[in-house]
């Protein structure tokens, strides 16, 4: 059965119809609104999705934010411009007339890396480092949503209690230190007004002070992933995220790790579906929840 695949993220919203076999195919990507008002959200879906007309049998979406039984409410307000209890699941169920299941994009993922080492793993934890800091749990091969789908959202796990306040309005949260945000947002002198990825790429030229952003936010995650271990002792742990990806950055935060005990050690694998973690996760979703129509 075709699925008509939805990501959408803080700057982009990406369409695109799987296969039963999982082959991706006639993908669209647009600009998510930048003030994502919920009119103006509708529209770009209506825009996005015109093209797909009579090509799927169902929709599966991954979604930013808190997706509790359908409804989209962003946590932090600088993803979606603070978009507050938007009805997703029944805006695109009408704009398709098809039956459609949404899930958050990081359990997703988790979801869609889960299902790929499902032969050698139950426990599995995704963690992505990107514009902000997500995650998704898998335990015994259940992924864990909780009663009000916040599970799994552990880029708000205190990392540092004298650390910058996060968007999330916490203060100190692994996001806040260690995202692609928060390492533009703590340069300084002449790496003042860079972006994550500009300062990624004067790390690797020797630039000392960009050099010590990156290890900060590589040992926010060190410390989150020994906490996890803790927590769920989970069998290990997939790194995506266009920080998490980063050319040197998982080996960093491997390195980091083994100075500790060795009852916080865990494998961490860099992320196997990459940007398309989202769409196929939740294919995956759609798939294990046998929606039809
Ligand atoms: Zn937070």
């Amino acid at each position: 059965m075709t699925t008509l695949a939805i990501d959408i993220g803080g700057t982009k919203l990406a369409a695109a119809l799987i296969s039963a076999e999982h082959e991706i195919s006639q993908r669209r990507e647009i600009p998510t609104p930048a003030n994502a008002d919920p009119e103006g959200l509708k529209q770009a879906l209506g825009h996005l999705l015109e093209p797909y007309q009579g090509k799927a049998r169902r929709v599966a979406i991954a979604s930013t934010g808190i997706i509790d039984n359908g409804i989209l409410t962003a946590l932090n307000p600088d993803n979606l411009g603070g978009l507050n209890h938007f009805p997703l699941q029944a805006t695109v169920e009408k704009l398709t007339g098809l039956p459609c299941i949404v899930l958050n994009d990081a359990q997703a993922a988790a979801w869609a890396e889960y299902c790929h080492l499902s032969s050698r793993f139950k426990h599995v934890t995704f963690i992505t480092v990107s514009t902000g800091v997500g995650g998704g749990i898998v335990v015994n091969g259940e992924l864990l949503t909780g009663p009000h789908a916040f599970a799994g959202h552990i880029g708000h796990i205190q990392a540092d209690p004298n650390g910058p306040i996060c968007g999330c309005g916490r203060v100190g949260c692994v996001e806040a230190i260690a995202s692609g945000r928060a390492i533009a947002a703590a340069a300084r002198h002449d790496l003042q007004g860079k972006n994550a990825r500009e300062i990624f790429s004067l790390a690797y030229s020797g630039n000392l002070q960009a050099q010590q952003l990156v290890t900060r936010s590589a040992q926010a995650i060190c410390q989150l992933i020994a906490n996890l271990k803790a927590l769920l002792d989970t069998e290990c742990i997939v790194l995506g995220g266009s920080v998490g990806l980063a050319q040197g950055y998982r080996q960093q935060v491997q390195q980091q790790l083994a100075q500790l005990p060795a009852a916080f050690q865990v494998p961490i694998y860099s992320a196997h579906y990459q940007h398309d973690a989202g769409l196929i996760g939740a294919t995956l979703w759609s798939e294990y929840h046998k929606v039809k129509s």
